[in-house]
């Protein structure tokens, strides 16, 4: 993927001052999901061409992906356009190589950093989902002579007809934060993908990058929906915002308030909504005795102590500090002694087979496999299903898919920076429907938390019930 800048601003070197990158040399960076160099083809008083040359190691990136691969994704991750077409990623390797020409700082040339000087961008390969219409309604707009050369899919079949790859040449009198500006936004915007989760910091870097264009484009609708994956609410968010800079209206930001609001109220009911579900399938069974493995500071023990049908509830962790904050969390020295029998904490590791949890009507494994290695998952299946085998077993873990489409960036890689591996759907339910047929099990799933069409919900729970012996 190749992005080149032109200006025949005078000197033209100056470029190389605002870019903060020395036309003389060239410059390598390795970043998370390949490598990138900046150099410049040509360096003269009258005219100066930057290139950032960006290579993405698709391999690399599956790589990187600790656990288990699915099958169903497998080919898609190690064939597919993304080393050769601009893309989101293009815009972190902007981000982290131009970062300084972005924010408009200049150590030699601050005079230049808010100046329009000439320019000229030339991107070899853009995906282009919206066709060549779209691309023009884009950056017309934003005063850029748009020139295009639209690729066909395949040069020997004339009849299948174009691709969605554009090389495309954008010319314009802008200053040149504003042009990497637009390229930083409307790349990812053109190709419809992103290569990470999007999330609330989304917002706020579609509004940072947006500033001062975006409000009042005639696309900003949809330039803020792709952006922001279509995700609802962060659209709804963002657009509130944008208006809310055209027109400042106290009622509006009253409003963003409290969808602010409810936003952390919906994050925090995550949580509940899994341990309710967790406690749902405990209960529909009947389990009266109860494990809770990985039980960390016993939230899942507290809501068990709530009902009064789970008689007897034992719960087990690796972290005896973790053990400490449940105890006190709970109480356990205040309550009555009826209430206090009820409850055992153990200090123990799934890894080991252990004759506490023999006998136990269902055990709850809430968010815990995902900080397992998965060479010693096999461990963790047999002190389970073999030894302790309860006749109910309800696991959660998170859906990968929820949060990570491209799982290469460093930030939110994974939820928790203990997590060993996330599942997709796919991979969560072949591994489990594996181990329910080696053990005597039947499995069925469920989400937790609110689904997406696309991506499936945030938790995901299978649910196995002893079908032999
Ligand atoms: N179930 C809790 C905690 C989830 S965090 C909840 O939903 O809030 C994962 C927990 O698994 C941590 O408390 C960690 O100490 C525990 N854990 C990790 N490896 C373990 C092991 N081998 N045996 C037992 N617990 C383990």
């Amino acid at each position: 993927m190749l992005l080149t800048i032109t200006t025949t601003h005078q000197p033209a070197t100056d470029l190389g001052h605002l870019l903060r990158k020395n036309p003389a040399r060239l410059q390598s960076f390795e970043l998370s999901f390949g490598q990138a160099h900046v150099f410049y083809p040509e360096a003269g008083e009258e005219r100066c061409t930057a290139a950032l040359l960006l290579g993405v190691d698709p391999v690399g990136l599956v790589r990187n992906r600790r656990g288990p691969a699915g099958e169903a994704r497998m080919l898609d991750q190690y064939v597919n356009d993304r080393p050769y077409v601009a893309s989101s990623f293009l815009s972190v390797a902007l981000a982290e190589i131009f970062g300084s020409a972005m924010s408009g700082k200049s150590k030699d040339r601050p005079d230049l950093v808010d100046r329009a000087i000439p320019l000229v961008a030339t991107i070899t390969v853009l995906p282009c989902r919206g066709g060549e219409d779209f691309l023009r309604r884009l950056f017309e707009p934003l005063g850029y002579a748009v020139q295009l050369v639209a690729h066909p899919l395949d040069e020997q079949f004339p009849d299948w007809g174009t691709s969605p790859y554009f090389t495309v040449t954008l010319e314009g009198s802008l200053p040149l934060r504003v042009l990497l500006a637009h390229l930083y936004v409307l790349v990812p915007v053109l190709d419809n993908e992103k290569h990470y989760w999007v999330g609330d910091e989304e917002v706020e870097k579609l509004l940072r990058h947006g500033d001062g264009w975006l409000a009042a484009h005639p696309e900003r609708d949809a330039i803020t929906r792709r952006y922001l994956k279509h995700r609802r609410d962060l659209v709804d968010d963002a657009l509130l915002r944008l208006t809310d800079e055209n027109d400042p209206d106290p009622d509006l930001s009253e409003q963003l308030h409290a969808r602010e609001e409810a936003q952390i109220e919906e994050r925090l009911s995550l949580n509940e909504q899994r341990l309710g579900a967790v406690v749902d399938a405990l209960r529909g069974p009947g389990a009266k005795r109860v494990l809770d493995l990985g039980c960390g500071e016993g939230k899942l023990v507290r809501a068990l102590l709530q009902e009064k049908c789970f008689e007897e509830i034992a719960a087990m962790d690796v972290s005896h500090r973790s053990l400490e904050i449940a105890a006190e969390r709970l109480h356990l020295d205040r309550l009555p002694p009826m209430q206090k029998d009820r409850v055992r904490l153990l200090h123990g590791s799934l890894m080991y087979r252990d004759q506490r949890l023999a006998g136990y009507d269902a055990a709850a494994v809430v968010e815990v496999i995902e900080h397992l290695d998965p060479p010693r998952r096999a461990a963790f299946e047999r002190v389970l299903f073999e030894f302790a085998r309860p006749g109910t077993v309800v696991i959660t873990t998170p859906n990968a898919e929820f949060n990570v489409q491209w799982e290469a960036l460093p930030a939110g890689k994974f939820r928790h920076k203990d997590h060993r591996f996330e599942w997709t759907r796919a991979e969560f339910q072949s591994w489990a429907t594996a181990l329910a047929q080696r053990f005597g099990y039947a499995v069925r799933f469920a989400p937790v938390g609110p689904e997406d069409e696309l991506v499936g919900s945030p938790t995901q729970m299978g649910i196995f019930t002893r079908s032999l012996g």
